[in-house]
């Protein structure tokens, strides 16, 4: 494929990839910043809860949860207490999505807990109960934990809790603190069903929209291929006779020159021959009936030529009336049986302009190259001096030059 038409696969190739990146980081970022934004809201409508349940147990509870001595009030739950308590504690909490409550004293022991195995226990360092105690702050944070005991004590797995600290306050004196679990696994799933749908929803809506993007540059891409091809055959054509230019032909015979040095590497015995073709006193055909008429010789005689020859062989206008016919792997027979049949195509038949009928003739010089190294300016002087022979010899013929070596030999 041509380098242009590269060039615009290429950059639709990166136009596939962009979009598939864009839409894979749009998704992405949508839905991690939807999913955030829930999460921040499933939080406080669990830290609400968390609080309406802390207060609500404070104020049922408040007898058994509060001891006065000389000293103040402080958070204990008595032993007797005990067992009454967890049974209001848990049949209330039941109604509301909690896995368990702690109660703690002002030094951080752990007065009360639906987990009875952890009470009398003094909480290690915890910087939000810290702070709850410390300055009244209620701290709520999502977690994602492995296993959560419930209030019938059996495990469960993988579930999204809201752990919530909230002061006990007693004549706006922070006393003690309150640590609730809020199970928000089924809000969470739910969240997660719908940023799913609204995903594959955006999905659908991106792919579209980059479909829509691509079916027009593809077109382009197309068309713009499509003039490419045709600029590039404009560019090695010749105007007036349709056939290749001197560039065009030129290139093709160093190609051939090429594939011969590569067919040489595979030892493989192989030749071409190059024909220098011109019209016999064109300029007679000029000067006698005017440039229009010697125009139309041009394009009758180059597409007789070319009708003549194989479909690989190359033919280009070399200059005015000179016609360069490239035979690849063709011997000296050979190429003089096909120049031979160049020249009486064109002689055999008059050209007609009009009214008029023409006799017109061709000489051509015939250069055969067996040697990949020998250089295009030396070939294609040898078809000159065999054209300069076949015009010394009377024209309408066809002459070859050897190379020294191969006509000594
Ligand atoms: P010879 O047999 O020795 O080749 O003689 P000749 O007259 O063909 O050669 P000469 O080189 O003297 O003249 C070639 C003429 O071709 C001269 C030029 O005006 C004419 N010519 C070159 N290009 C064109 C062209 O595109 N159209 C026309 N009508 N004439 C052209
Ligand atoms: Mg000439
Ligand atoms: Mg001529």
């Amino acid at each position: 494929m041509p380098p242009e038409g590269d060039a615009s696969v290429r950059l639709l190739r990166l136009f596939t990839v962009l979009s598939v990146l864009a839409v894979v980081a749009i998704l992405v970022l949508a839905g991690g910043g939807i999913y955030r934004v829930y999460s921040i809201e499933m939080t406080k409508v669990a830290e609400e809860t968390a609080i309406y349940v802390g207060n609500s147990i404070f104020e049922q509870e408040r007898a058994t949860l509060l001891r006065r001595d000389g000293q103040g009030v402080a958070v204990v739950v008595r032993p007797d207490d005990f067992a009454g308590l967890d049974e209001r504690m848990k049949k209330f909490l039941r109604t509301f999505n909690m896995y368990k409550i702690k109660a703690f004293s002002a030094d951080k022991t752990i007065v009360y807990s639906t987990d009875e195995k952890i009470i009398g226990k003094v909480e290690g360092s915890n910087s939000k109960l810290d702070g709850t105690l410390s300055a009244g702050t209620v701290v709520s944070q999502l977690e994602n934990k492995d296993t959560v005991r419930d209030l019938k004590g059996e495990d469960r797995f993988h579930v999204d809790v809201v752990e919530t600290y909230l002061p006990i306050r007693v004549d706006n004196v922070i006393v003690g603190a309150f640590e609730v679990y809020t199970d928000i696994s089924s809000t969470r799933d739910r969240v997660l069903t719908a940023i799913a749908y609204t995903l594959a929803v955006l999905a659908v809506v991106l792919v579209v929209v980059f479909g829509l993007l691509y079916a027009p540059m593809h077109k382009g891409m197309v068309r713009l291929r499509k003039a490419e091809g045709r600029l590039r055959e404009i560019a090695s054509m010749d105007a007036l006779t349709g056939i290749f230019n001197r560039r065009h032909v030129l290139d093709r015979l160093m190609e051939e020159r090429e594939r011969m040095r590569r067919v040489r590497v595979e030892e493989v015995l192989t030749c071409m021959s190059l024909l220098m073709v011109d019209i016999d006193h064109f300029k007679r055909v000029n000067d006698t009936h005017g440039h229009l008429v010697g125009d139309d010789v041009l394009q009758t005689v180059s597409s007789r030529l070319k009708s003549s020859l194989r479909a690989y062989d190359v033919i280009g206008r070399y200059g005015g009336e000179e016609f360069l016919v490239v035979l690849p792997a063709t011997n000296l027979v050979e190429g003089m049986r096909v120049a031979e049949r160049l020249r009486a195509s064109v002689r055999d038949q008059p050209v007609r302009c009009g009214d008029l009928e023409l006799q017109v003739s061709v000489s051509i010089g015939v250069a055969v190259t067996l040697d990949a190294d020998e250089q295009i300016p030396q070939l294609l002087s040898r078809a000159d001096q065999g054209l300069y022979k076949a015009k010394e010899g009377g024209r309408n013929r066809v002459c070859s030059v050897q190379p020294v070596a191969a006509a000594a030999g």
